[in-house]
């Protein structure tokens, strides 16, 4: 017997649709990359976006086609978002960061039509232009008026834009139709390219708005620090617009006291992004001596948080940690570290132990750890095993390689992440699968040592890396980067450990270094790290 309710596509479309009708007013603010704040409105950026989509159709873009995008957090570029969407066109986020021949081969792969990319980036696209074959328009998110000299054909976004009216109705699509693209940074092999359809992103952006995920209200006003090249954005220009909150974006300056003056001045109450943004932010804030009246709840992902984060946002700004954990794969979040009536009484450095975990599963997120044998493992809070996940906003196979299997028996995706999980739900990363340190049949989590690391007041940085071993397979290197102005000596930095983790845990050594790697996504490079020890050996 079917049910008798209406059959109403999840598009993305929707989501801006429902903005503009209920929250018209509501703010979209950004430093723009231009130079000067910048405001506009959810139903003045869906009459932009129809007429964008207008505008692209008319230039020949259809349904399926994927278009690049490189560039900042702005209303323009999430108004292109929109404008492709609307008409089944699927948008490309491309991250600047990457080397420029990574990001040719990317384009390549995607095979994009058109490219629309900031001032900013013009080097880069000027330098790798001949290998673009398949980009036929390249255009620029300003106006004739800040278009600089280039030996590029270049279509300033304004003008064009310009030649097209709204008068214009959202194509009809399958909900299952492709939205959007990103690419894996892949650490190793060539990246792959994740395809969110318009129905993951719309339940993502449901399951990512609860009170226990981000919990986004038309009260808040949101300021996504995470670029929308990194990972969908964390989706927040779909849930912030699903949930009527205002967006603050912060364009191309994201340095501590850039980021500040928007949360002072823009009252902004959410805000996300990686650790070492918050790094920054808070070093600013030490220096300056400023404060976050405005700023209610910090989301921080990517990697993991490390615990003076917390500690400093709770304790001296009183603002609320959501540490937060997911992939490219999953749209991206997978946890939020919320916290449950069962563990609400912690205070202290017990609530601080709890932060540490990456957190709870929402509803569209399966769980499970399984060991080597693909057993699963008990949910003890203990035992580390391989984390996998399932659920419709998960990938089950990457761009133009459809058939290479990625699910497990039961339609599980192996995160490549290791993990435990107590009995409450709460997740707990404690390395990628390949950075895990092997010794002696038992293995020791890099993440854990790393984190110990950091309560040294001298050091700034820790990264921790396995060393062939000649008895134990392999034995941890801690390799820390010191604050400036400090020279900590060994002996100080190994009591750390000291009676918080097991004695065959200890790394074996500690080598200083200026700078350590990172990805073009700002975790640590553990490849990169490895190579530079290469040949290392502890001293008998
Ligand atoms: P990406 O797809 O580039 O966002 O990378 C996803 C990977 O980042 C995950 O598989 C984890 O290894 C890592 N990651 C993300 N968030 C966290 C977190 N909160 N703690 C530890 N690792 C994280």
């Amino acid at each position: 017997m079917p049910g008798l309710m209406q059959d109403w596509s999840l598009t993305c479309t929707r989501i801006l649709d429902h903005a503009a009708r209920n929250h018209p007013g509501r703010e979209i603010v950004s430093r723009s990359v231009e130079g000067p704040i910048h405001r506009t409105t959810y139903a003045e950026m869906h009459a932009r976006a129809l007429q964008l989509a207008k505008r692209l159709q008319a230039d020949g873009i259809r349904e399926g086609d994927r278009v690049a995008t490189l560039a900042w957090n702005t209303w323009r570029h999430m108004e292109v978002w929109y404008g492709l969407l609307g008409i089944g066109a699927v948008y490309h986020t491309v991250n600047p960061r990457l080397f420029p021949d990574q990001i040719a081969w990317i384009i390549n792969h995607a095979e994009d039509r058109f490219l629309f990319i900031d001032l900013t980036f013009l080097p880069i696209v000027e330098k790798i232009r001949p290998q673009l074959a398949s980009i036929e328009k390249i255009i620029v998110l300003s106006d004739a008026a800040h278009l600089p000299e280039s030996s590029l054909d270049l279509v300033p976004y304004e003008e064009w834009l310009a030649e097209s009216d709204g008068d214009f109705a959202w194509v009809e699509l399958d909900e299952n139709a492709a939205a959007g693209m990103c690419y894996t940074s892949g650490t190793t092999g060539n990246p792959k390219g994740v395809v969110y359809s318009h129905r993951s992103n719309v339940l993502h952006a449901m399951a990512a708005s609860v009170p226990d995920m981000l919990g986004l209200s038309a009260r808040d006003r949101v300021m996504p620090v995470v670029p929308f090249f990194h990972a969908n954005g964390w989706s927040l220009a779909f849930s912030s617009p699903l949930s009527g909150s205002a967006m603050v974006m912060p364009g191309p300056r994201m340095d501590g006291e850039a980021i500040w003056e928007l949360l002072d001045s823009e009252r902004v109450s959410l805000t996300a992004a990686v650790p070492t943004v918050w790094l920054m932010l808070l070093q600013y804030l030490e220096k300056s001596g400023k404060a976050l009246p405005h700023l209610d709840r910090v989301v921080i992902g990517g990697s993991a948080c490390p615990r003076a984060i917390t500690k400093a946002f709770e304790e001296v700004y009183d603002v609320r940690v959501k540490h937060a954990w997911g992939m490219t794969e999953m749209s991206p979040l997978g946890t939020v570290c919320a916290i449950k009536e069962e563990v609400a009484e912690l205070a202290g450095e017990a609530m601080l132990d709890l932060q540490e975990k990456q957190g709870i599963a929402p509803f569209t997120v399966e769980m499970k750890v399984t060991g080597d044998d693909d057993d699963e493992r008990p949910w003890d809070g203990r035992t580390f095993g391989r984390l996998k996940v399932r659920g419709p906003a998960v990938s089950r196979a990457y761009f133009k390689e459809e058939d290479a299997a990625v699910l497990d028996g039961e339609g599980f995706f192996e995160t490549g992440d290791v993990a435990h999980i107590d009995a409450q739900g709460y997740m707990q990363i404690t390395d990628r699968a390949k950075d895990v340190i092997k010794s002696g049949g038992e293995w020791i989590s890099t993440i854990d040592l790393e984190n110990l690391a950091l309560l040294h007041p001298d050091v700034a940085e820790a990264a921790v890396i396995g060393i062939a071993h000649p008895q134990w397979d392999e034995r941890p290197l801690l390799v820390i980067v010191p604050k400036d102005g400090t020279q900590p000596d060994k002996a100080s930095i190994m009591a750390v450990f000291e009676g918080r983790v097991a004695k065959w845990w200890m790394p074996n050594d500690v080598e200083f270094v200026d700078e350590i790697p990172h990805t073009a996504t700002g975790k640590i490079k553990k490849t990169a790290l490895r190579e530079q020890f290469s040949g290392y050996a502890f001293d008998a």
